[in-house]
Order: structure tokens, then C-alpha cells, then sequence
């Protein structure tokens, strides 16, 4: 349930309510949009609602929230949800751009893929030190190395570093490093995983499961939310259905719908779901129209000699063709590329 608190309440009222809520079995989430003051109150099995409640002082209403999602649901916070790390901004009329290899392979080529996406446009640079590949004898990151070799990229370039993390025990490790923590689609039920970084008071992107319907991908947003951290990324990464030319197909739809149910910042990641970097751009440009707030995209200076993932890994040639059309589009769609605050 959600309980609308007057924009003009005392912080004794505000604690006065979440004490009753909390006799009751709930916990209790403090949600302060632009235009008010919400407690989310979740976790009561019983989901009774105390009979007192509506009358206290500071309190305007009490509403069921009807969704099984409720701290990412757009009912329980109307107003878009604005994430910012280092450099990147996610949401509120922008279109950001995270950009790099998929896995971090040596010191030279992190650097000269961050260069690259940054002289382009990007606000974010993406690697995996830790790769969750399909097969146990494929390259599987570079681990502790990779994370040094991505703060030695952050300090040369000023780019946002978002970098995956696969096992709990590593969750701290990762989150040293990284300005964005991602979990990858494999792990996105995970739950041990996803409490362990709702633990973190920094931005997870959360990337949809390869069979995830939304409803499943939104309740892995509301798993790390319920923890206490508030800072999710949606990423629709394409999803696993009976097409084979494709290695996923781009659920174009998810992204609107996922705009319109939640108030989180929705990034999209054609690089995955075409896994052909021909495909890149029509998917990216498709998903900035139906809503997505940003892209995560695959560059490397060398594709072909890409450790992983290099069919569909855009040069950066590739990469700033992509940026143009982005800066064309943005515009039209009411939107401007974020380039970073020195812009
Ligand atoms: C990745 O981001 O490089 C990756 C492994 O993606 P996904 O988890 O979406 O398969
Ligand atoms: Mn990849």
C-alpha cells in the first residue's frame, strides 16, 4: 500500500506513521518525488491496513497499490526517476549513451575503446571484468585486472564505469570499482545476487532475463528496491523467441510498457539483441522512439579480434555514425544527447 503524505509534513509525523506501519509487519519505504511525499509500505504478508491510518496527522490518503511490483510501480512514484553517476545522466528529457567493449582484454584496448566512445558522445564507459559465458572454456574476464584497468580508463577519460558483477561474494569487490553495478540477463533471478546489491547505495542496471517476461524483470527491480536501494536501471536487451537470424529479438514493446508501468530510467541494448552490428543502429534508433531513456552499446577498437562478442561490436567509426543519427533523432523525439555537465 502506499500512504500520500502532505508536501508539508513534520519529520515527528512522518515517523509517527512509519511506526504504526511497521507494528503492523510493513517496511517502510520513503519515497520523495517533485510533487509528493509517499511511504510505500510493503512486505505484510496479512496486508492489513491500520485502522487509525487516514486519520493521522500529515496523512492525505491510503491507497492498495494493484500491481504486483510496488517501490518500481508509477503509482507508487508518478514523476520520472533521474539517475545520475559520474558523468551519466539517465532520464528527464536526455538521451545518454554507454558505450565499450563487452569485455575488458588489456589495458590498450580498454583505453583506446574509452577514448573512442568518449570523443563520440558517450557519458558511460561499459566493460565486463567478470564475463557470465555460456560456455565454461570461454574467455571469462580479466577480473580483478579488468576492474584496475577500468579506474585507470575512468581517471584518464571522466567516464561513468559500469561493470558487471556475477557472484554475491564479489558484490563488494565490483562496486569498489564501478560508478553503475550491472547484473547481466542470466542472473536477473538471482535473488541472493539482487538483495546482495540492493545493499549498495549506487545505480544497478538490471539487465531483462533471456526468457524474463516484464512482469518477472520488474520484480527483479522491485527484489534490489526492496532492499533500500532505489537506483535501478531497466535494460531491454532482447529476448529469446523462435527467430534464429537474430541472436535475440528486440522486445520494442517492453521498453514502452516498462516506461509507462514504472518510473525508472529504461535503457536499451541493441548490441545484444540483433548480435550483428549491422542491426545496431535501426534497433537503437527504434528504441529512443518508443522511450528508452539510453543505449548501451558494444565498441571495439578491432572487432575482429574481439574476445567475445565481436560480430556485434560496432569501430568506432561505426560508433560515431550511430552518435549522429542519435544527436538527429533526440530532437525530434523532445529530447537532447547528454554529452556530460561540461556541455
Ligand atoms: C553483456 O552485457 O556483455 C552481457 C553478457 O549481456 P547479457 O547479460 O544481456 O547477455
Ligand atoms: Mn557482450
Amino acid at each position: 500500500m502506499i500512504v500520500v503524505m502532505d508536501l508539508r509534513v513534520g519529520e515527528g509525523e512522518l515517523e509517527a506513521v512509519e511506526h504504526v506501519l511497521e507494528e503492523y509487519g510493513y517496511r517502510c519505504h520513503l519515497i520523495r518525488g517533485e510533487s509528493r511525499i509517499v511511504i510505500g509500505a510493503v512486505g505484510s504478508a496479512k496486508g492489513e491496513v491500520p485502522p487509525a491510518l487516514e486519520t493521522m496527522p500529515g496523512v492525505e490518503k491510503v491507497m492498495r497499490v494493484s500491481q504486483p511490483f510496488k517501490l518500481v510501480s508509477r503509482e507508487v512514484k508518478p514523476d520520472d526517476t533521474i539517475i545520475t553517476a559520474g558523468n551519466l545522466r539517465l532520464g528527464g528529457g536526455f538521451v545518454s549513451v554507454l558505450a565499450g567493449p563487452c569485455a575488458v582484454e588489456s589495458e590498450a584496448q580498454l583505453n583506446e575503446a574509452a577514448r573512442a566512445v568518449k570523443e563520440h558522445g558517450a557519458t558511460a564507459l561499459r566493460g565486463g571484468a567478470f564475463k557470465p559465458r555460456t560456455s565454461p572454456y570461454a574467455f571469462q574476464g580479466l577480473m580483478a585486472r579488468g576492474l584496475e584497468y577500468l579506474r585507470q580508463a575512468r581517471a584518464e577519460t571522466g567516464l561513468a564505469v559500469v561493470t558487471e558483477v556475477v557472484n554475491p561474494a564479489d558484490v563488494e569487490m565490483v562496486a569498489a570499482t564501478a560508478d553503475i553495478v550491472q547484473i547481466g540477463a542470466r542472473n536477473m533471478q538471482n535473488y541472493p545476487l539482487l538483495r546482495e546489491v540492493g545493499q549498495l547505495r549506487k545505480p544497478i542496471l538490471l539487465k531483462r532475463g533471456l526468457s524474463a517476461t516484464v512482469e518477472e524483470w520488474l520484480m527483479a527491480a522491485e527484489y534490489v528496491m526492496s532492499e533500500g536501494n532505489y537506483e535501478v536501471i531497466l535494460c531491454e536487451r532482447g529476448i529469446r523467441t523462435f527467430e534464429t537470424y537474430t541472436r535475440n529479438t528486440l522486445d520494442v514493446s517492453a521498453i514502452a510498457l516498462a516506461k509507462r508501468l514504472t518510473h525508472l530510467p529504461v535503457v536499451a541494448d541493441p548490441s545484444h539483441a540483433g548480435g550483428d552490428w549491422r542491426l545496431v543502429k535501426p534497433l537503437a534508433l527504434a528504441s529512443l522512439a518508443a522511450g528508452a531513456d539510453g543505449l548501451l552499446i558494444e565498441v571495439h577498437p578491432d572487432p575482429a579480434r574481439a574476445l567475445c562478442d565481436g560480430p556485434q561490436s560496432l569501430t568506432p567509426a561505426h560508433f560515431a555514425e550511430l552518435m549522429a543519427d542519435v544527436a538527429t533523432l533526440a530532437p525530434v523525439l523532445g529530447k537532447r544527447l547528454w554529452r556530460g555537465e561540461a556541455e
